[in-house]
């Protein structure tokens, strides 16, 4: 039996037939002025309050739709309307949850069109990206409704002398908080919550504030997949409003976080600070993530996973590539092959099919990136920056960059956004490279390109890092394909699309009995 129960990896279109390619544009084009709509959902009644636009990232005069976000009160209907709701929700079948799951990624793959319009106008994704989140979307269902099947679809009965029985229950924990970002509007937004309700939690969703229109898309979906409008509370809601009522509710039974590690670590601080029992916490967080070649490398397919890695999605992915590490023999070789490499690449318009690479977010996401590379110009060697086309000047467009440098210690923080950084290394240095990666204290993906076995396996076993790539690009981890997710600064775990995931979102009960 497969992993996903009776079907498989969410099925694609096949963009390379002219027809199919061309209809999907246009189905897209058709939808591209429609004026969508978000707001707090509470057992399904849709809150009224100051509506706020939310623009095209590619094009700021462009008006995607507006949101309305949620005030303190809504939350204490949400909170009471998902905590009443758990007492049904987790007595549920865990065939019939699953069953909403699977019925879920059904209707996801039948919306497919409207799913990528959203994510491309609001998301600034590229039409493959979109395309590509629809499918995690509902992998993500999928999986997870087969999980919880196979792990809570009956007690598990232990041994025990004759006369007793021994039995462990699983149960949902209560109120999960699902928080999710803005750079994977609908997969991650999704997966979160598909694991939360799998378990057996009811759930409030809050969306990332700069995508909340495709979010709202989403849970319409799940609620018309049957799961119940109180079970699944939606709230768009301003961090601070949120952070202020919302986490330190006792109601609020565990929490699930996708961003930066800066915020992890401040909502981890204030579950611990308000919370009289101890709240658990999955954080999926950032990453200094590198990429490490020898000589041995086949130069072709490492330049070309390489700028995949770095500046697909604008690099605005948590996995992407930051700093290739290149063995000095190859590295003139290989800056020249990655300049022409990047000439290639089509920044513009996510909206259009050829597009490589679409706008950063917003503002607040490009001005560090502007700055980093102010930095740069006298802290390191800028090697080449992507001239941009015209017309771009009403959006967030960021060109993309290579930029050497001397140690990785001059990268101190994250740069998210389309910025590739190289070090040279020579043969005897891998150790001090090994070590470099490791004293960042991130640890989320790892390219290695290389075609002597010792070489990766003496990086595999001790560089402390959660996803391990070897001769192929480091982006687009498949669900129950390539279980994701990082150690240190990058995370908690459990791993997303992983067997174990469920089994952080419940609480056990051994029940003894006396026959
Ligand atoms: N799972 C995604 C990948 O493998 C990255 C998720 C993220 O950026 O948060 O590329």
């Amino acid at each position: 039996r497969n992993l996903f129960g009776e079907r498989l990896n969410s099925s694609g279109l096949n963009l390379a037939d002219p027809e199919q390619l061309e209809s999907l544009q246009q189905d897209l084009d058709a939808l591209a002025a429609k004026h969508w709509t978000a707001m707090p959902l509470i057992n399904g009644s849709p809150c009224s309050g100051k509506e706020r636009l939310i623009v095209n990232p590619y094009d700021n005069r462009l008006i995607v739709g507006s949101v309305i976000f949620a005030e303190p009160e809504v939350i204490e209907e949400a909170l009471s309307g998902a905590s009443e709701a758990f007492a049904d929700w987790r007595l549920c079948p865990v065939a019939k949850r699953a069953g909403c799951l699977k019925q879920a990624a059904d209707l996801l793959e039948e919306h497919r069109l409207e799913l990528v319009s959203l994510c491309v106008r609001e998301g600034g994704r590229t039409i493959k990206d979109a395309l590509a989140e629809v499918r995690e979307a509902v992998d993500f269902c999928r999986y997870y409704a087969q999980s919880a099947l196979d792990l809570f679809g009956e007690p598990i009965r232990l041994p025990g002398p004759t006369g007793e029985e021994n039995l462990l229950y699983h149960y949902g924990r209560g109120v999960y908080v699902c928080i999710s970002p803005w750079n994977f509007p609908i997969a991650i937004f999704i997966g979160q919550i598909a694991a939360a309700l799998a378990a057996g939690n009811t759930v409030i969703a809050k969306p990332a504030s700069q995508t909340a229109l495709t979010a709202m898309r989403c849970i319409r979906l799940l609620h018309q997949a049957g799961i119940p409008e109180s079970v699944l509370q939606f709230m768009p809601v301003s961090g601070s409003v949120f952070g202020q009522h919302l986490l330190p509710d006792p109601r609020v039974a565990g929490v699930v976080f996708t961003g930066s590690t800066a915020t992890a670590q401040s909502i981890n601080l204030q579950l611990a600070r308000h919370h009289q029992t101890i709240v658990p916490l999955i954080a999926e967080t950032g990453g200094q993530n590198a990429m490490i070649a020898d000589s041995s490398a086949l130069l072709e397919q490492l330049v070309q996973d390489a700028v995949t890695s770095a500046f697909n999605s604008a690099g605005q992915r948590c996995s992407a590539l930051r700093v290739l590490f290149v063995q000095e023999d190859i590295a003139d070789k290989t800056i020249a092959m990655l300049i022409g490499a990047m000439q290639e690449l089509n920044v513009g318009n996510p909206g259009v099919y050829q597009t490589d690479i679409g706008p950063i977010i917003d503002h607040a996401a490009l001005s560090p990136l502007a700055a980093h590379l102010e930095a740069m110009q006298n802290q390191a060697q800028p090697l080449y920056q992507l001239p941009l086309s015209d017309g771009l000047e009403h959006g967030g467009f960021f060109p993309p960059s290579l930029i050497e440098l001397r140690s990785l210690s001059q990268l101190n923080r994250e740069v998210f956004g389309p910025v590739l950084h190289l070090i040279r290394y020579r043969e005897s240095e891998l150790d001090q490279v090994i070590s470099a990666i490791n004293a960042t204290g991130y640890g989320l993906t790892l390219g290695i390109h290389s075609r002597i076995g010792t070489f990766v396996n003496t990086i595999r076993q001790n560089v402390k890092v959660g996803n391990i790539y070897v001769n192929r690009n480091m982006i687009g981890a498949v669900v129950g394909v390539q279980p994701f997710g990082g150690m240190g600064l990058s995370g908690t775990g459990p791993k997303a699309g992983g067997p174990d995931y469920l089994r952080r979102f419940v609480i056990e009960q051994t029940v003894t009995t006396n026959t």
